[in-house]
């Protein structure tokens, strides 16, 4: 894979997953643009990965952090061929002791912040006639979990609106397809009791936790050449968990 001359924007990259497919995409070539919450850190992290890659702070729920953030990545590139939605947070508890800011927040930032984004990166992706959007999703939007009613339902939110924007934008040569993931070592992943990791471990059978890297390799796929006839498509990295 080549994505020579590409530009690249992923949300919530300063770390995790999202930083790992900022580094992917750099180490083939593109033109990376990091974008996180704090801008001292989207350009530490910029530098860390090297000349092609430039931090732009943008929180993903305010729309005038993303209009600007589009703005300075056609004025730095000229376009965006690429955008992965991948910021998003937990608030974890049960559902009957679930408050609405808790529950406001997650769908806020996880579902709300990817159409943001995903709109203002289409507007410019139709007049190129050409671009990939791929949204980090997850296993618990297709199952469910106790204790992750708000993530859930922001994350099968993700693959409702992943299939009707692939519908709408498919006649202007864009792709649109969400990525899956299982249990990937993170800190946000990190958070969790050993107790609750191990009971997630047991049930997959591949018996390991994913990497970052591992759902940075699903992104690839559907960012290439090779996914050129792929689109609202959900592909699960999970170690087998999810088999439907
Ligand atoms: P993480 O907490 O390590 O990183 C998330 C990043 O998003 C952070 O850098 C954070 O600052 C940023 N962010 C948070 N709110 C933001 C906002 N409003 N605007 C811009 N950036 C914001 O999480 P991670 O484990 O790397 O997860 C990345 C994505 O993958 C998330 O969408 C998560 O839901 C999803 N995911 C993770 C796992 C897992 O096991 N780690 C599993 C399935 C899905």
């Amino acid at each position: 894979m080549d994505f020579t001359d590409k530009t690249v924007v992923v949300t919530g990259s300063a770390r995790g997953i999202g930083r790992s497919i900022a580094e992917s995409f750099a180490a083939l070539n593109a033109n990376v643009v990091i974008c996180d919450l704090d801008q001292q850190q989207v350009e530490a992290v910029a530098a860390e990965i090297g000349a092609r890659a430039v931090g732009f702070k943008a929180d993903v729920t305010s729309v005038a952090d993303l209009e600007q953030l589009f703005e300075k990545v056609v004025e730095k590139f000229g376009r965006v061929d690429v955008l992965v939605n991948n910021a998003g947070i937990t608030r974890d508890t049960l559902m009957i002791r679930m408050n609405e800011k808790d529950w406001d927040t997650v769908l806020d930032i996880n579902l709300k912040g990817s159409f943001l984004a995903t709109k203002l990166a289409a507007k410019i992706m139709m007049k190129q006639r050409s671009g990939r959007i791929i949204s980090i999703s997850s296993v618990v939007g297709l199952t469910g979990n106790a204790g992750q009613a708000n993530y859930a339902a922001s994350k099968a939110g993700l693959i409702g609106f992943t299939k009707s924007a692939a519908k709408e934008l498919a006649a202007r040569g864009i792709t649109v397809n969400a990525v899956a993931p299982g249990f990937i070592q993170t800190e946000m992943t990190e958070a969790m009791p050993d107790a609750a990791k191990e009971a997630f471990l047991v049930q997959v059978p591949l018996k390991r936790p994913g990497t970052p890297q591992d759902v940075a390799s699903a992104v690839l796929f559907f960012a290439s050449d090779a996914a050129s006839y792929v689109t609202g498509q959900v592909l699960a990295v999970d170690g087998g968990l999810t088999m439907q």
